[in-house]
């Protein structure tokens, strides 16, 4: 794979025709304010110069749209105000799915006065069966708009059907990918084109690079706003809920310039394992942390044994603060 990199206010017409002439296939996309060129395969277009090219980069990369060979510098990704990627780490919380409107509104002035920055909650929930609760749907996207006028945190929800892209365009601030369709590329494309950013979570079954290439879908529709989100993988362990790939984070943070979110709860599976797995992932490099926090865990209708009470959260905040302190952050 090819990248060029468009001197700004060129035309990119005769760098078009020499790759048909060529024979070779190509995408234009647009990307943080520069044209960027990617064509290929390697041996047809090797060689091939032209005035409107400012750099070249040849890459083995399946993502090179993601990969730091062409931005080296780190991406910021701004969630109504919310800089993520940046040197405060941004915490993002509350409860698995959004239950009930009072109680989601009070739990996040709770949060928010805690200093989180972003608040999560699932209206539509990917469960393994299709007997446990689902999700409020559309009812629970719209508690989560009141919730962000009353309290000007932005908030983040899961997509589960490239069909729902109205209402989450309406009513969230940022929208999630769940780890179960990290590889569903029509609704990664789909996404891609909403025109908000993107928290995409890495399949448990997936590899750093496929992580990325899933992140490359959402970059290729020209949308730069994406954080992945590391939740997480299959491993033999029973004894956690899945195994949270610090290695994997540290990784991630060298190949790509997007920002990395680490959801230390899910890995967790249980309570008393969150707050450890989320002081693991910022000593990492992790650059947000979306966490379950619940009125009332143990009520909850979804992740029960690993949302953490507030006073729980509360105490975690604290941890988070000296940690990240030592590392040079803030919280
Ligand atoms: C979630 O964050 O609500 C969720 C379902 O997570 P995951 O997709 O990582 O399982
Ligand atoms: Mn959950």
């Amino acid at each position: 794979m090819i990248l060029y990199v468009i001197k700004k206010g060129s035309s990119i017409d005769s760098l078009v025709d020499k790759l048909g002439s060529r024979g070779a296939s190509h995408r234009i996309v647009e990307l943080y304010g520069r044209k960027l060129v990617l064509a290929w395969p390697d041996n047809i277009v090797e060689g091939l110069t032209d005035p409107s090219i400012e750099a070249t980069i040849k890459t083995k990369k399946p993502y090179p749209l993601a990969s730091r060979e062409w931005k080296k510098e780190d991406t910021i990704v701004n969630v109504n105000g919310v800089e993520i990627g940046g040197k405060r780490i941004v915490i993002a919380a509350g409860p698995c799915s959004v239950e009930d409107e009072e109680q989601m509104i009070t739990i996040s002035r709770t949060l928010k006065n805690l200093g989180v920055s972003m608040i999560r909650g699932g209206a539509f929930k990917p469960r393994t069966s299709p007997y446990s609760f689902q999700g409020l749907g559309e009812k629970g996207l719209k508690i989560l708009r009141r919730v962000s006028e009353e309290t000007g945190l932005p908030v983040v929800s899961e997509i589960m059907d490239p069909r729902d892209a109205t209402l989450f365009r309406e009513y969230v601030d940022m929208v999630q990918i769940g780890a179960r369709n990290s590889q569903n590329f029509s609704l990664l494309k789909e996404v891609g084109r909403i025109g908000k950013p993107v928290l995409l979570k890495r399949g448990f079954g997936n590899t750093v690079d496929e992580w990325l290439s899933s992140a490359e879908y959402i970059l290729l529709e020209g949308n730069g706003s994406v954080v992945i989100c590391e939740r997480g993988i299959r491993s033999f362990e029973t004894g956690t809920r899945f195994t949270l790939d610090v290695g994997g984070i540290a990784l991630a943070k060298r190949l790509t310039h997007l920002p990395v979110c680490a959801d230390p709860s899910h890995p967790a599976g249980k309570r008393d394992l969150v707050a450890p797995l989320a002081l693991a992932a910022i000593a990492s490099g992790a650059d947000m942390l979306l966490i379950e926090v619940h009125h009332n865990p143990e009520r909850a209708l979804s992740d029960s044994e690993q949302q953490l009470d507030i006073a729980g959260f509360a105490s975690l905040m604290e941890r988070l603060r000296s940690v990240a302190r030592i590392l040079g952050r803030d919280v």
